[in-house]
């Protein structure tokens, strides 16, 4: 393995003094699976050679079947051999490419799924191998890293999935077949014990990473900034304002003390355990960040805005109590809304007992509605937004004032009865008839 970009360059790379940007180059492949057409590969070229002259390193999505048209009927993996793939011949000129700067030590090349074809069902978050069988991942896995791996004459580590979803059976399958790291996106998935390193994505814009490394104070070393980039960004109108960008950012990271570009495998190799509780106090973070920032909190929490890296554990640990105090101020705020607004609205709204008994069934219901859409808005892949949960708190307070209130109505009726059987009667039609004469 050729020397990570920042020691050729004369810069070790250093855990404790280092950030790290590691820029990620999807959907390398002869066909465009967006556009319906075949490229040529001088444009790769072009990106390739620029990471060359900075002595840094590009990981570099390789898709190994792609499929012009997403309606294509699905290949089984039974009858694929590796031939098929386009990478089976050398004299492919994308092949030829990918060899040669692998070769150079430029680029990382990573699995990006088989046919970066779109598995979930329609409505669903896009994905090729979320939410597959664990037997289809396997077998999926498998074909595209051999066939990757004899284009390029070395072992595959880095898999990077398509739309950056992935599950659980996705990251045991790696561990199985020798993976080291996955990047997908902060999507919140845990990675089980012992099986593989997470590195998210963090950015997908080149010049809004640039202007945030210039001008926001440096994250903590060890932070990393996943920066993704397509085919597609150099393409167009915005194809030289983005690789002028793209080449200011690698000047400015080339000049940098404190910054490396580098692969996925030059990262330091903490142990997976390490690399796990990572991850998970990055899910809380971001977790609580999204909740918060739903709430309008976030932006005046955050005074300096760090968040677009992928922080050292201990940077998430050292701000998880006031994040998660924050989040359940909220939270229970949001109840209180709701419960003070129930009993509002069934003392001064509606002062008849049917008028407070529709309030609160209108809370049940609500609640209700709200959950069921959550639970939804889950099993179609997508993250459940802060606005939502705090809908839900204030329908739990609605509900719970109502049920409250009913269950103190009940019990002052059950005293009121107890109490008039008690009296002795006084009233006047209940007096013994007096015989008069
Ligand atoms: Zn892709």
């Amino acid at each position: 393995m050729p020397l990570p970009a920042a020691a050729a360059s004369g810069h070790p790379v250093e855990p404790t003094r280092h950030r790290f940007l590691i820029v990620r180059y999807d959907d390398y492949s002869p066909v465009v699976p967006y556009r319906r057409v075949s490229v040529g590969v001088e444009l790769e070229r072009r990106i390739f050679e620029l990471f060359r002259r900075y002595d840094a390193r590009l990981v570099v999505g390789v898709i190994p079947f792609p499929i012009h048209d997403q309606t294509v009927p699905r290949r089984t993996l039974v009858s694929t051999s590796a031939d098929a793939s386009w990478l089976s011949d050398p004299n492919d000129p994308w092949v030829r490419l990918l060899r040669e700067y692998v070769g150079l030590g430029t680029v990382e090349a990573a699995l990006h799924g088989l046919e970066h074809r779109r598995r979930s069902p329609a409505g669903h978050r896009p994905g090729e191998f979320r939410w597959q069988s664990p037997q289809w991942q396997h077998g999926a896995l498998r074909l595209g890293r051999d066939v990757l791996a004899s284009a390029i004459g070395r072992p595959v580590r880095v898999f990077v999935p398509p739309w950056n979803a992935w599950d659980d059976a996705t990251a045991r399958c790696l561990a199985t077949l020798g993976f080291d790291w996955i990047s997908p996106d902060f999507h919140p998935i845990d990675a089980p014990i012992g099986t593989i390193r997470v590195v998210p994505q963090c950015a997908s814009d080149v010049e809004s990473v640039f202007e945030w490394m210039r001008s926001a104070k440096p994250p903590p070393p060890g932070a990393i900034v996943v920066l993704t980039t397509h085919p597609f960004d150099f393409e167009g109108d915005q194809a030289e304002a983005n690789l002028r960008s793209l080449e200011a950012l690698l000047a400015h990271v080339a000049a940098s003390p404190e910054w490396a570009c580098v692969g996925l495998s030059d990262l330091p190799r903490r142990s997976l355990e390490e690399w796990r509780r990572r991850w998970r106090a990055a899910l809380i973070w971001h977790g609580s960040r999204r909740l918060l920032d739903d709430a309008g909190i976030a932006s005046s929490f955050v005074r300096d805005d760090r968040a677009t890296c992928y922080a050292p554990e201990e940077w998430y640990r050292s701000r998880q109590i006031p994040w998660r105090l924050a989040v359940g101020a909220t939270a229970i705020l949001s109840l209180l809304v709701g419960w003070v607004g129930s009993r509002a609205m069934a003392r001064y709204g509606f002062r008849t007992r049917g008028g407070s008994r529709m309030v609160g069934y209108l809370a049940a219901i609500g609640l209700v509605v709200l959950v069921l859409g959550a639970a939804e808005i889950a099993r179609h892949g997508y993250v459940i937004r802060g606005v939502r949960w705090q809908a839900i708190c204030v329908a739990v307070g609605a509900t719970l004032g109502f049920l409250i209130r009913r269950r103190r109505g009940v019990r002052e009726e059950h005293d009121k009865d107890a109490r008039r059987w008690r009296t002795p009667p006084s009233t006047p039609d209940m007096r013994p008839i007096a015989h008069s004469r």
